[in-house]
């Protein structure tokens, strides 16, 4: 979708960036991504969890290379995830980021941990050598020292003590920047980057800063989020406020989580909060009203959405679906909803696109009726 939904500023032009068969930044949809948290060297696992973010939607997957082993699994990974974007996470040893260029589509480097310069010319020329963007991503947790100690930190028994009231924007915004003049030195301009922390007002405001004074595309995510309704609502309002003013061309959200099921959540959410601004659509997209005291007795406004929503899980392609519990305000949503139902009385009455298909449909029928219409209608819209 290129054009700025009703109410967001217009999406800030940054510089197009390839990764795999996904151009971030400039118009290109924001994509969104995840992170698995298997061992890379379990090959069996991180297979299994690639596939299946990817088939729920996630566009690029990040997979830690932390060891040799990590990276030995790399070319096998890569043969069996052929076409989904890959990353490879780097801490510390840059020689594994040499490692993995062959076999990922993308490099994130943390500036604060990657050592010297020397490193970083060496990651970029691997990074050439295979056409390979780098993500700088630069963490709140994990400054370069020097930042940290312009910045306000101290030395405590040998360990880098950040300020009582915990660095300034300028500190992520002076890491990223940096960097990127390094790479820019050696001509590299395939850069994405990010600023993450896990304090919402600080990463909003790094963010804004970043995007007026670069125009690379941006990787937006609240770091160690929490867990998952922490994370959901951390993430909702740090890389949604980003959104509202137009900055942001991928994003994650991080949910501490193992579990592949939990994993997938963060692409559900990451999905959500790009439907809930009009920036994508994804899947069916259930509007259900609160329901009170005038929901017609015997409708279950609540139960019906519900299994709505888990019945067209599995649904990629937009729907939108009003579930209203009385006439009040039904046919209204109904009218803009592809498929809408309204209780009205002792039975329901099911629109499409605002126009009366059915009435008189028993309540005990209406979830079943609707996943039958929400699917022939995705069909037909697939078909297009
Ligand atoms: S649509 Fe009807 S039942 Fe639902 S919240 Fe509004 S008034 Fe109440």
């Amino acid at each position: 979708m290129n054009s700025t939904p009703r109410y967001l500023r217009p999406r800030r032009r940054t510089r197009e960036v390839a990764v795999g068969q996904f151009v971030i930044g400039g118009a290109n949809p924001i994509r969104v991504q995840s992170m698995t948290s298997t061992e890379t060297s379990d090959i069996e696992a991180t297979v299994a969890q690639i596939r299946a973010l990817w088939e729920a939607g996630c566009e690029i997957v990040r997979l830690t290379v932390n060891t040799r082993k990590a990276a030995a699994a790399l070319p096998e990974i890569r043969k069996r995830c052929a076409g989904i974007p890959l990353v490879a996470d780097i801490h510390y040893n840059h020689h594994l980021a040499l490692e993995a260029a062959p076999y990922v589509d993308k490099i994130r480097i943390n500036p604060g941990n990657i050592g010297s310069e020397e490193n970083v010319r060496a990651v970029i020329q691997r990074a050439n050598q295979f056409g390979l963007p780098i993500r700088v991503g630069v963490n709140q947790g994990s400054l370069e020292r020097d930042i940290a100690l312009k910045y306000g930190a101290h030395v405590k028994d040998n360990i880098l003590m950040p300020p009582e009231e915990g660095y300034p924007a300028e500190a992520l915004v002076e890491s990223a920047l940096r960097n990127v003049e390094i790479l820019e030195s050696y001509g590299f301009t395939r850069t994405i980057l990010s600023v993450k922390s896990s304090n919402v007002p600080l990463m909003v405001e790094a963010y804004r800063q970043l995007s007026a004074q670069c125009d690379y595309p941006l990787h937006l995510g609240v770091t160690e989020a929490g867990t998952k309704d922490n994370s959901n609502i951390k993430s909702s309002i740090g890389i949604g406020a980003l959104l509202l003013d137009g900055i942001g061309d991928t994003l994650r959200v991080s949910i501490a989580a193992r579990r592949t099921e939990e994993k997938i959540e963060e692409v559900r959410t990451g999905f959500k909060i790009l439907q809930a601004l009009g920036l994508r659509q994804f899947g069916v997209e259930v509007v259900a009203c609160p329901t009170c005291g005038r929901e017609d007795q015997g409708f279950d406004t609540t139960r019906i959405a519900r299994e709505i929503e888990e019945r067209c899980a599995d649904i990629a392609t937009p729907v939108k679906v009003s579930v209203m519990g009385c006439y009040v305000n039904g046919p209204g949503e109904a009218a803009e909803a592809d498929l809408g139902v309204v209780a009205s009385g002792t039975a329901a009455r099911i629109y499409r696109r605002g126009e009366l298909i059915s009435s008189q449909v028993p309540f005990a029928e209406v979830t079943d009726r609707m996943v039958q219409l929400i699917r022939e209608l995705a069909e037909e819209k697939s078909a297009r």
